[in-house]
């Protein structure tokens, strides 16, 4: 997940988490238990949740006609690495122009002093 300030698009923590999709090679779902908890926290005063990363190992940083099925479209960020390592960052809405459910998002990465991962639970 990618955690931060949603009115600023400003992602500043990067959450690990479990991948716990039945077929995990091809699709992805959060662990409910994680999700639940970074929701919990951010209603808490904690950073908002304003998206999510995942790769592609074989593909290209864009989102598939799969990502787009299981995107919500309320304007989440989408961070995706591509089998290269580049990385390219979409935003999910309604009417986007990639698979009727993205359009790309223009990212720049810059030092922050609070960015640093949080430790996850559970392992
Ligand atoms: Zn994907």
């Amino acid at each position: 997940m990618l955690l931060g300030d949603a009115a600023t698009d400003t992602a500043l923590h990067l959450l690990p988490c479990a991948n716990v999709a039945a077929d995990p090679l091809h699709r992805f779902e959060i662990d409910p238990a994680m999700l639940l908890a970074a929701h919990k926290a951010a209603r808490a005063g904690g950073p908002a949740i304003i998206g999510h990363y995942h790769s592609h190992p074989t593909g290209e940083p864009a989102p598939s006609s799969v990502d787009a099925a299981m995107a919500q479209g309320t304007g989440e960020l989408w961070l995706i690495v591509g089998r290269d390592g580049t990385l390219a960052a979409w935003r999910a809405s309604p009417t986007g122009r990639l698979h009727g459910r993205f359009d790309p998002v223009e990212m720049t990465a810059s030092p922050h002093p609070d960015l640093a991962p949080i430790a996850t639970q559970g392992h």
